[in-house]
């Protein structure tokens, strides 16, 4: 991390002071820096369009590289047999993009207005100052997953808490001990019923006397003997040794009895935030907040921006899936800006 950050604040500076002096075109313009951002950026710079990324600088609180920063062993991402570390796999991404030509800028897109063409572009540098124009924008900024921050948390984060069972469920730490899953959606009980295949039992922890889980979802879940829901049900405190979780102090809130649940796993699934507050109420969302793609592709409702990665999926969520987004959106902005010569 703080690799990144002395280079970044120069090169803030200097764009900002560029700003100021002239008007800025980018003919496609990447917000963004996970695997869609990337894979997006080698696409386009492979094919000579010359993008421009915004990395970002700790937006929506995550640092430049997205996600995959804040954990450790990537062992699904295809191609790394040996597994790597989240930061490496993005870092060998960005390098990947710079190496065809991408122009990587490490500032935060702080306001866009896409009701006129070419789009205008604010950083939070030079937010009351020119905007930079831009003929197309892939938005691929994600989304964060929603914690708790339960006393030891911070401790036991990625040693032992999760908020991703697809991601972290096969981790050794995990293998053949009781886990718990803290919703009451479907997310809830699909993180669940997937951990009963490396977990001993799997407690789901429910605050509300009931699921929000569709009933095909809970039948499965009442089926499914390795699996134990604990309706009005709040997490109160991580503990641990000091170096991996094994223990939840939980409460009931109808009797206000506490006791401690031996479990070596706590897995969040409490939904996501898309990270969409630069284009509220400018393109269609889905209910949940995420934008609203045409099935297949990242056109969104406003031509010539497009949409990549977690920002519009809140189905599968995987870096793999994302950077298949990412190549998709370059192809379709390609499409679309070539249409436009
Ligand atoms: P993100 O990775 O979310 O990155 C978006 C980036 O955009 C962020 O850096 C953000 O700062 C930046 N940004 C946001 N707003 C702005 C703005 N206004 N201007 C400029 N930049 C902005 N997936 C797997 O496949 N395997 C795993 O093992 C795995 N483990 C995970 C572990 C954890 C703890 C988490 C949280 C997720 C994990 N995932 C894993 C999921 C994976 O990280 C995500 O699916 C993937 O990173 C999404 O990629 P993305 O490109 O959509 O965006």
């Amino acid at each position: 991390m703080i690799r990144h950050i002395a280079p970044l604040r120069k090169h803030s500076l200097e764009s900002s002071i560029r700003v100021q002096l002239r008007m800025v075109h980018h003919k496609v313009t990447i917000i963004g820096s996970g695997p869609a951002a990337h894979t997006a950026a080698i696409y386009l710079s492979r094919a000579e369009m010359k993008p421009t990324l915004y990395e970002g600088m700790m937006a929506n609180g995550i640092a430049a590289g997205g996600q995959l920063t804040t954990t450790t062993e990537i062992e699904n991402f295809p191609g790394f047999p040996e597994a790597l570390s989240g930061s490496e796999l993005m870092e060998r991404m960005r390098q990947q993009s710079v190496k065809f030509g991408t122009n990587i800028i490490t500032e935060t897109i702080s306001k866009i207005d896409l009701s006129s063409k070419p789009f205008k572009l604010w950083t939070e540098f030079n937010e009351d100052k020119v905007p930079v124009t831009t003929d197309a924008i892939i938005l691929a900024t994600g989304a964060s997953a929603k914690r708790m921050h339960l006393p030891g948390e911070e401790i036991y984060w990625q040693k032992g808490i999760s908020a991703c069972a697809v991601c972290d469920g096969a981790v050794p730490i995990f293998r053949n001990k009781p886990l718990a899953v803290i919703g009451g959606g479907d997310s809830a009980c699909e993180e669940a019923e997937f951990l009963t295949k490396y977990g001993s039992k799997i407690y789901i922890l429910v605050r509300k006397n009931h699921f929000r889980a569709s009933v095909i979802m809970q039948r499965r879940i009442e089926k499914n003997a390795n699996i134990i829901v604990l309706f009005n049900t709040v997490a109160l405190e991580a503990k641990g040794d000091g170096k991996l979780l094994d223990m939840l102090r939980i409460k009931n809130t109808k009797t206000d009895v506490e006791n401690d649940l031996e479990v070596n796993g706590l897995f969040y699934a409490i939904g996501h935030t898309p990270a969409t507050d630069i284009v509220k109420g400018q393109v269609d969302e889905q209910e949940t907040g995420y934008i609203k793609t045409v099935s297949g592709s990242s056109l969104t409702s406003v031509p010539g921006f497009f949409a990549a990665g977690d920002v519009q999926d809140s189905r599968y969520r995987q870096a793999v899936t994302s950077a298949g987004s990412g190549c998709i959106a370059a192809l379709d902005a390609e499409r679309y800006l070539s249409a436009q010569e």
